[in-house]
């Protein structure tokens, strides 16, 4: 039961796009259908009483288990060469022998999808289109020489007095054909279907490197100047206040100097967690500049100070454990609010100023208005 299960999976994980056959997969069952037809042979060829087609598709069961081998120490060009020879020289064979009415040569309807599907799914083969065409090409002639010369020759006498073993033979390499037809039609669907999934997956992380930092998680500053333009176009069109929040952690080359540069970059992440973690769906936090942060608020000066306090005493009360030592920073920030008759630069710039203005006189307050001195 479990096994069925597990196929159902498989199979369901190959048709949603989320597992795809390895090459050497896609060989195997590929030649193992291939000696399961030859199998069927020597037991059809047997009851005709053909030792010689007997002893023919006897060997070419043990051709098809090299093949596997050789598939799995990927010499994909080769054993889908031999395959394909193997495959039109016993088509013609038993098609020159008892007719066409046997139905062999509906196999090599089935050679085009299987061809198209490996050559343009395996990545090792150089060339694939040109192979295709080629062998599509070889495959036709091969069909319309099978064709042409039916009437010349002599069907064997042995199919004319066992008409049911005839239409048996004749469905089952008819019911092969469709499933190699129908089967790989559905492989090629299901491979594209998991190669857009993964480019959708490489392109949302890019999306992501794009627009993060890669130390702190935060956003970057090209995510930063949407928000911005965007908080902008509120304020002007709809007079939906907000202020932004400049901060820079304090005496933050000596953290450096003194610890080094590993436990610098650990107290940026600590940093930026602290103050992601005091802001609402609303704000927007980005890594500014070396160890500057920058935060949109949705809301008015005073409603910024209060979350830029809130973050400053968090800081202020939070050690950062590096190699057995406690280390200690504080941060320094600047407030301002927009206004409709400010430039992005404008805003930035005044909270620049009162960020420096802090700086200057102490370090580890809040700013949030144009001091004069
Ligand atoms: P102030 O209080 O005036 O801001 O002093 P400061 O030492 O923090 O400022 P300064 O501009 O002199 O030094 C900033 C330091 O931040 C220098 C730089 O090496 C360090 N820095 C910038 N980005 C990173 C980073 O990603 N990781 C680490 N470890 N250090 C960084
Ligand atoms: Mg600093
Ligand atoms: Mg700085």
């Amino acid at each position: 039961m479990s096994f069925f299960k597990n196929v159902y999976n498989y199979i369901h994980s190959l048709s949603r796009g989320e597992e795809v056959l390895s090459d050497r997969r896609k060989f195997t069952y590929i030649f193992s259908s291939f000696a399961f037809i030859h199998l069927f042979s020597v037991v059809i060829f047997s009851i005709l009483k053909n030792p010689l087609f007997v002893t023919f598709n006897v060997l070419a069961i043990f051709l098809y288990l090299g093949l596997i081998s050789l598939a799995k120490k990927k010499h994909y060009l080769m054993v889908s060469m031999i395959a394909e020879i193997e495959v039109l020289v016993s088509v013609s064979l038993i098609s020159f022998t008892y007719g066409t009415i046997i139905g062999y040569s509906f196999y090599l309807f089935a050679m085009i999808p299987t061809i198209f599907y490996i050559t343009s799914t395996v990545k090792e083969m150089k060339h694939p289109t040109v192979y295709c065409l080629v062998f599509s090409f070889i495959t036709l002639l091969c069909f319309f020489t099978i064709l042409v010369s039916e009437p010349f020759f002599s069907i064997s006498e042995t199919l004319t007095n066992r008409p049911i073993l005839t239409l048996v033979v004749r469905l089952f390499n008819a019911g092969m054909t469709f499933f190699f037809c129908i089967a790989f039609s559905l492989l090629f669907v299901w491979e594209m279907k998991s190669n857009t999934s993964q480019l959708q997956r490489r392109n949302q992380q890019l999306v992501e490197v794009s627009r993060k930092d890669p130390l702190t998680k935060l956003a970057n500053r090209r995510s930063m100047m949407e928000k911005l333009n965007l908080s902008m176009h509120y304020l002007k069109t709809e007079n939906h206040p907000f202020s932004v929040i400049l901060c820079d952690i304090d005496h933050f080359k000596k953290v450096n100097d003194v610890y080094g540069h590993d436990c610098g970059d650990k107290v940026l992440v600590t940093v930026a967690d602290s103050i992601s973690s005091q802001l609402r769906d609303t704000d927007f936090v980005c890594r500014w500049g070396g160890e500057e942060i920058l935060i949109v608020i949705d809301g008015r000066l005073q409603t910024a100070t209060a979350i830029a306090e809130r973050m400053r005493s968090n800081i202020e009360n939070t050690t950062v454990m590096h190699e057995g030592q406690r280390v200690n920073v504080t941060m320094t920030f600047g407030v301002a609010q927009a206004e409709t008759t400010y430039r992005i630069e404008d805003l930035i710039q005044l909270a620049d100023t009162r960020l420096y203005y802090g700086k200057e006189h102490g370090r580890n307050q809040v700013v949030n208005q144009d001091m004069k001195d």
